[in-house]
Order: structure tokens, then C-alpha cells, then sequence
């Protein structure tokens, strides 16, 4: 295999507290094979000439990772964002998009979704997929018809994906049955969700199935260790949404006594290979429950600021042991730059006090932190032996000139992002996607499913 190389103005480079000046970085068959920082121009070790290195003008970061979508909510977004209400109203609204969907107009929607991802900097994709039967539960020929379809999507805009497929059984804490739009989402029971999954089985290089529990609400308290149990067989990572909600706290308690975080640890769910996903109203006691048993978090801030959810305890849950990552969840936002700072920002307007992350913390939640969640060990740095992303930002952008390349989670924004190499192949260029007409689709891809008719 031939290698291409890169010649960064500025890397990120592991275990660097700001980036490095004019680094050389090869890769061969989709993996990184060298990272050399130049000295006086000319390459130190590991690589011998510059040859036709591809200059990338500007800060070059690893693959950022997203690791919490429902890439179906993209066609919420600014129709339900000035209305009043709350959560409660806006899943209302998200329902009737989720009524209209079929693997065909979700591929659509999906690969336009992915493709503004990768516009933005995004490799990789935690897809918590939970919308999988036809219209009022019936299963579609292929039960996983819908998984197949957001797979191929993530394939044909060039990024990765886990597909995080959930399980989501019933209305409420109390065991409620699905009702109306929800019965699309239901397996019936927590075996049955295990033996669908089990039948899927992409065999694309860019993709891996993992387990989500939909929330303590969706999945009986008897059932939940079941889920965990399939994905401790396959080691694939699991996910779940956690005290999102107070109102989620109060139900559980209410039906089980405890926390939804202390139900969890309960029935084995809490772990290493599990991420809880928001986790905005622990207690100390579920913090520390997290923390211990490494549970990681990912938060969602520009979810949880457009759904009126609250500021999660980031720094107390990151102290007390739990890594983070960041989602772009509902897709008000796709931008891992505004996610990262407003994990910061967010615990500054709780404290009142500035300097809880530094910009080496935040780079983690939307690289290594972020990919490790979803399950790929092997991403999220510039190092030998990853898997060879290339993020690039420009610095000569009206929001980032100026800006110290130390400074660009705190300046840029997904629209600086230049250039985009996942796994060694070009995704974009000069700030374009090189496959996918990002806004002809999506404006198309939305008409169909949440057009007309609704507004
Ligand atoms: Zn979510």
C-alpha cells in the first residue's frame, strides 16, 4: 500500500497541553504510521521527505466522535424550538416525524444527518437507534431493516458508526404498554429485542452493533440485566438515558424505591463498558455509584439547554471517576466545538466560577473519551497504530483568526472545519462534503417526512 501524508500547520499530538507547529503525519491502509513533528522544516524521525505531503493549513484534531444521536430528531430542528413547553411537548412533536419514517426516507434523512456530522468534524457515530418496526409495531420483512438502513446511511457519508440498538418495551416505570407512534419501537420483551440483534450482523468495516437501554421508563427492572448480559457476551458497549428527567427520579423512586442510577447498579447494568447518557439530576450518592464503577457520561449540552433539562454535575461526576463524551443527541446543534465548551461553560454558569476543564479535558470528551464509549478503542488519536482521522480547523476564519490554536475549542465552530480524513480516505474538502449535497438533502430528505403537512 501506498502512503499518503499530511503536513499539519498544527496537531494535537497525545499527552500535549496545546498543539504542536508543523508536524508530519503518514498513513497507510486507513491507519496512522507516523507522527513526526518537523524541526526546522525538515522531518526528525520515522519519515524521511516531505515528498507530496498534503498541506492542511490550520489546527488538525483526531476524529471527534458523537457519541449520542437519534439522527431522525435532525428534522426537528426549528420547528419546535421557540414553542413553549417542555420535554413532555417536544416528544409529542418528535413522534409525529418518528410516524413517518421507513427504511427508505430514514436512509435518506440519515445520510444527510451523517454527512453535516462529518462536515463538522465527526467520524464516528453513537447512532441509539430505537425506532425499528413498521407503522404500529408490525416488524418489517427484515426486522432490522431499519438498523440496515442507518448503517448503510453512516457508510455513504463516510463515517463510522455504532449502532446502539435499544431496547425500549414499555410507556412508563409503572410497565405500561407502548401506545400510538411507541409501538414502532417495542420487541415485546427484553429476549426477544436480544434475538433481532442478534440477527444483525453488518459486515462493513465501518460499522458495530452495541446495546442501548432506553431509559429505567422503557425497559421492566427484571428485564434490565438481560440486556446487559447480551452485551457483556459480545463485549460491545452499552448505553443508556439517565436522569434526564427529574420527573424520571420521582417515578422511580416512587415504583422502586431507589434511583434510577441505584436500579441500575442493581442489576448489573453500571460498568466500565456502559454509558449513561445526560445523567442531569444525580444524586451524590448515584455520582459516586457511577464514578466507581467507571460508568461513563455523555453529556448533551445543547440538548439538554434546548429541552430545558438542566446543568448535569459534569466536573463531580468526571472527579469521581466517570469519563466523558459528548452527543449531539436531538441535533438542535451539530458542532462537538459548542458541545465541548458549554461543558465548561454550563458548570461556570452553576458555580459562578471559571476553570473546571481545560482544553486538553474537553479534546478528550470529543475524541478518545467519545470513541471508547462506542466501543473503538483504536480512534480518537493523533498516535501511530490509530485509525487515521484528521480533523482540520482553520484558523483564518472570521470567528478563529486570531485565536491561539490552544484556544479553538473555545472559538471555532463545525463551520471552520475544513478538511475531514476518516480511516485515511478524504470525506472534505475546502469545507465541502466530497459526496453528499449536505443542504439540497437534508432540505429534501426533511419535506418528506416533516413537511407540509405538519406546519
Ligand atoms: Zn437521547
Amino acid at each position: 500500500m501506498t502512503a499518503t501524508r499530511w503536513l499539519a500547520e498544527y496537531a494535537w499530538l497525545p499527552d500535549y497541553a496545546e498543539p504542536t507547529p508543523d508536524v508530519l503525519i503518514e498513513a497507510v491502509d486507513g491507519r496512522i504510521t507516523a507522527v513526526a513533528p518537523l524541526t526546522a522544516g525538515r522531518p526528525t524521525a520515522g519519515v524521511e521527505v516531505l515528498g507530496d505531503a498534503v498541506r492542511l493549513p490550520g489546527l488538525t484534531l483526531p476524529g471527534l466522535a458523537n457519541a449520542h444521536s437519534h439522527a431522525f430528531h435532525r428534522a426537528l430542528r426549528g420547528r419546535t424550538h421557540s414553542g413553549r413547553g417542555d420535554f413532555w411537548t417536544w416528544r409529542d412533536r418528535m413522534y409525529a416525524v418518528a410516524q413517518r419514517l421507513d427504511p427508505d426516507s430514514y436512509l435518506a434523512l440519515a445520510r444527510a444527518t451523517y454527512a453535516e456530522m462529518a462536515l463538522a468534524g465527526i467520524t464516528c457515530v453513537g447512532e441509539f437507534h430505537y425506532l425499528h418496526h413498521g407503522p404500529g409495531g408490525s416488524p418489517y420483512e427484515d426486522p432490522n431493516a431499519m438498523s440496515a438502513a442507518l448503517v448503510e446511511a453512516a457508510a455513504q457519508a463516510g463515517i463510522r458508526i455504532t449502532l446502539l440498538d435499544t431496547c425500549y418495551l414499555t410507556a412508563t416505570v409503572d410497565g405500561d404498554p407502548l401506545v400510538g407512534p411507541q409501538r414502532r419501537f417495542g420487541d415485546g420483551d427484553a429476549l426477544r429485542w436480544a434475538d433481532r440483534v442478534d440477527a444483525f450482523t453488518p459486515a462493513a468495516g465501518h460499522a458495530r452493533v452495541g446495546a442501548a437501554i432506553h431509559s429505567v421508563r422503557a425497559v421492566p427492572a427484571e428485564q434490565l440485566a438481560t440486556v446487559a448480559g447480551w452485551a457483556d457476551r459480545r463485549g460491545a458497549p452499552l448505553h443508556v438515558h439517565l436522569s434526564e428527567q427529574p420527573a424520571e427520579n420521582d417515578a422511580c423512586r416512587a415504583a422502586h424505591g431507589r434511583t434510577p442510577t441505584r436500579l441500575l447498579a442493581d442489576h448489573g447494568v453500571l460498568g466500565p463498558d456502559v454509558t449513561a447518557v445526560h445523567a442531569t439530576h444525580p444524586t451524590g450518592a448515584d455520582v459516586a455509584l457511577l464514578g466507581e464503577s467507571r460508568t461513563g457520561i455523555c453529556l448533551c449540552p445543547t440538548t439538554e439547554r434546548d429541552l430545558a433539562d438542566g446543568i448535569g454535575p459534569a466536573r463531580r461526576m468526571a472527579e469521581a471517576g466517570s469519563p466523558l463524551s459528548l452527543g449531539s443527541d436531538s441535533h438542535a446543534v451539530v458542532d462537538l466545538f459548542e458541545e465541548a465548551r458549554a461543558v465548561e461553560l454550563d458548570e461556570r454558569l452553576r458555580t459562578r466560577r471559571r476553570g473546571h476543564f481545560t482544553a486538553v479535558d474537553l479534546l478528550a470528551a470529543a475524541t478518545t473519551g467519545g470513541h471508547a464509549a462506542l466501543g473503538w478503542a483504536d480512534a480518537g488519536r493523533l498516535a501511530v497504530g490509530d485509525r487515521a482521522d484528521l480533523v482540520t480547523v482553520r484558523l483564518d476564519t472570521a470567528r478563529t483568526a486570531g485565536v491561539p490554536p490552544v484556544g479553538a475549542f473555545f472559538a471555532a465552530t463545525a463551520a471552520d472545519v475544513s478538511s475531514v480524513v476518516v480511516d485515511g480516505r478524504q470525506v472534505v474538502r475546502d469545507g465541502r462534503h466530497l459526496t453528499v449535497d449536505v443542504p439540497r438533502e437534508l432540505h429534501a430528505a426533511i419535506e418528506e417526512v416533516a413537511g407540509a403537512r405538519e406546519e
